[in-house]
């Protein structure tokens, strides 16, 4: 389970109490020579519980994750659990201080580099220690996601459809304990090396989240991260308290279990959404339109569906270039 890593921590993660401390990444810049890159994280224990480990920041654009989880380790006391819980606000912090998705450093995209090398690049010796130094201690991974710059979402926690049917259905439970209207089960479509992916491997209990976007960033998303989080501690027995009352009793299960669900942009040009998110569309239904701003005296495209269901996402970027997504469509489980 452990393998060499080039990362040091200076916190022991063994320890009771609260502890603030630092991943630190080495690196050589034009500026220094020799010099780490501090990664933020947080250690709260108290005798012997399950662990959570909680990260945010995964993708730099998305402030959901980050801010909740600055919170929760800013204010929660070790009195008040039984366990520990592990938190990363800024995983891919050189993107999160650049307000990009991808680290400025190497280009990379922290949730295609699991699990890692510890000869890789910042991105993948971050994902390398992680995937072999944190995750492993880990019941419960929690990695808090939302839309970011591009997309608007259904607030919902998500996964994977795994194999393991006991595994799937104690998922299911917590992801429902968190208390959005949707548990969405999405497929990968644009590659691999997802922590998620790595974690729900390892048989951990694994939730992503999908909270809204940049333009959506508030007191409303922030409430259902933080929500959210305390109704999961409260699932895994770590927090004895009462769960939140977040409106929602039961989330719905939906899925986007055909490729086709995730309709890419057929060209470039500007987006016009046809249809919100929330609407029920059948099979060949005009959803979205793409101007030509070079052929403005011809009809934009129309971008059809190929499946039918509910659409989950939408792009919020107008400006689009071809392959990139534009609608999510999800069914009923
Ligand atoms: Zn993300």
């Amino acid at each position: 389970m452990t393998e060499d890593s080039l990362v040091s921590i200076d916190i022991d993660l063994e320890a009771d109490g609260k502890q603030f401390g630092n991943m630190k990444v080495p690196m050589s810049t034009n500026s220094a020579g020799w010099s780490q890159y501090f990664i933020p994280i947080i250690s709260i224990r108290n005798g012997d519980g399950p662990t959570v480990l909680l990260s945010g920041g995964n993708h730099g654009d998305e402030y959901e994750g980050q801010v909740t989880l600055m919170n929760l380790a800013r204010n929660l006391d070790p009195t008040e659990i039984q366990g520990r819980i592990i938190l990363i606000p800024m995983l891919n912090k050189p993107a999160a201080m650049a307000g990009t998705r991808l680290s400025p450093i190497d280009g990379k995209n922290m949730n295609r580099a699991f699990p890692g090398d510890k000869d890789d690049d910042i991105t993948g010796k971050i994902a390398h220690f992680v995937a072999h130094h944190i995750i492993p201690l880990a019941d419960i991974v929690v990695d808090i996601h939302s839309g970011g710059s591009s997309m608007h979402f259904l607030p919902s926690v998500n996964m994977h459809d795994l194999e393991d049917q006991e595994q799937m259905s104690r998922m299911i439970e917590a992801a429902k304990a968190w208390g959005l209207p949707y548990v969405f089960i999405y497929e990968d479509v644009a590659g691999s090396g997802l922590l998620p992916s790595y974690a729900e491997g390892l048989g951990k209990i694994t939730l992503g989240t999908e909270l809204g976007s940049k333009s959506q960033f508030g007191p409303e998303m922030l409430k259902m991260a933080a929500d959210g989080i305390h109704n999961l501690l409260v699932w895994a027995g770590i927090i004895s308290a009462a769960p939140i009352d977040t409106g929602i009793s039961d989330s719905e299960v939906v899925a986007g279990d055909d490729t086709r669900d995730y309709i890419m942009a057929p060209c470039s040009g500007i987006l016009e959404p046809l249809r919100e998110m929330g609407d029920v569309v059948g099979v060949g239904e005009v959803i979205a339109v793409i101007h030509n701003p070079e052929l403005i005296d011809g009809a934009p495209y129309e971008v059809r569906t190929e499946t039918e269901g509910l659409i989950m996402s939408r792009r919020s970027n107008p400006l689009t270039a071809q392959g990139e997504c534009i609608a999510t469509l999800v069914r009923p489980r």
